[in-house]
């Protein structure tokens, strides 16, 4: 089988290379439904099928449906990345001594692209693709507010949700992951000028200073638990006694109980002076993937690499979330991490290792024809 999946790599990489110059940043909606327009005519030319478009609040998702009855297996991607419309100019796209690099080369255009032609070479085989669906949002990178739903209605009551994100450290199978929450807490003090009245102010920064430490000490790193205080910002000039203050707040947990411990500490924070106050928005953003929800895929996976030639397998348990915590949460059986083995990950050394993508997408192949 691997021979076959090899024999389709320079076509991959064509189309790889394709959707990468096409750029995809989240907050530029232009050019992530330009990009879901280029993966509806890959995907149907590749596929022998035209997708599902959505577009959710102006973000274009696509839902690549096989067969007329329920959806037994999920393989999700997303094609939006976090790399600004330009970034190819910085970090062009290239293909040197096997290592691929480019705007979300590994995070995760490549995953993307292993998955089409996974399921091509499931047809080519002579397989069913029956009961198989390839979702690709458009989202992913800031929390997925459009495409949640979405992946949640398509999840529900599959046996396998596989995510296509790039692998772990050293080609390791995603198990698990943390949950997020995301925090922004505003803070209000009162003006004054910092020569003639500093006593009238209420000074927002010293607030923020408290609030910072406050925050800080919610993270009970044994438990793997990261409260972690991000940008911050006070004032207006050097003159004035602040009168506001932000402060961003980024949550990872391991448990449901941890990330609802600490939900409850935010909203109960309380203003250290007299006289100013806070505004706690935001929440708790993905639910964690908890490792044992992805056992008996795992189990699965690794028995199909043996078979396949395909070398031994790792697990990891990772702190970054992505859209495989809502499938984990609906109680599907999730694996992630299944697409690109790489680095890099929204860094200037994003790469994907050429020579993992042929065994990475015969794994998928295996796992397709095994579950469907
Ligand atoms: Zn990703």
């Amino acid at each position: 089988m691997v021979d076959e999946v090899a024999g389709r790599l320079p076509q991959l990489l064509a189309d790889l290379e394709l959707l990468v110059r096409c750029e995809s940043p989240s907050a530029d909606l232009t050019a992530v439904a330009r990009s879901a327009e280029l993966i509806a005519t890959l995907g149907a030319e590749r596929l022998g099928v035209t997708p599902e478009r959505f577009a959710v609040d102006g973000c274009s998702h696509l839902a690549f449906r096989f067969g007329t009855g329920p959806v037994r297996v999920l393989l999700l991607a997303h094609h939006d990345t976090v790399w600004p419309i330009g970034s190819l100019a910085v970090h062009p796209w290239s293909v040197t001594d096997g290592v691929i690099r480019g705007p979300g080369t590994v995070d995760m255009k490549a995953g993307l692209a292993m998955a089409v032609h996974a399921l091509a070479a499931v047809v080519d085989r002579g397989g069913s693709l029956d009961g198989v669906c390839l979702l690709v949002t458009g989202d992913e990178e800031i929390g997925s507010p459009t495409s949640r739903p979405l992946i949640e209605e398509h999840a529900r009551g599959v046996r396998a949700s596989l995510v296509l994100e790039g692998a772990g450290p050293r080609g390791a199978l995603k198990t698990g992951r943390k949950g997020t929450s995301w925090y922004r807490i505003g803070v209000t003090g009162r003006a004054a000028h910092a020569g003639g009245e500093p006593e009238k102010g209420i000074n927002a920064a010293v607030e923020l200073a408290h609030l910072i430490l406050a925050v800080n000490r919610m993270g009970v790193p044994e438990l793997g638990t990261s409260v972690t205080p991000t940008v911050a910002s006070a004032g207006t000039t050097t003159n004035t006694v602040p009168a506001a203050a932000v402060l961003n707040v980024d949550v990872r947990a391991r448990t449901g109980a941890e990330q609802e411990r600490v939900d409850a500490a935010m909203l109960a924070l309380a203003p250290a002076l007299p006289g100013a106050s806070l505004a706690v928005e935001g929440g708790i953003n993905r639910p964690p993937m908890e490792q044992s929800g992805a056992a008996d895929l795992y189990a699965t996976a690794v028995r199909l690499a043996e078979r396949e030639g395909l070398g031994p397998l790792t697990e990891r348990s990772v702190g970054g979330g992505s859209d495989g915590n809502f499938t984990a949460a609906l109680g599907v059986p999730t694996l992630d991490g299944l697409g690109a083995v790489g680095g890099g990950a929204h860094a200037a050394d994003e790469h994907v290792l050429l020579d993992r993508i042929v065994p990475r997408t015969a794994l998928l192949v295996a796992l397709v024809e095994a579950l469907a």
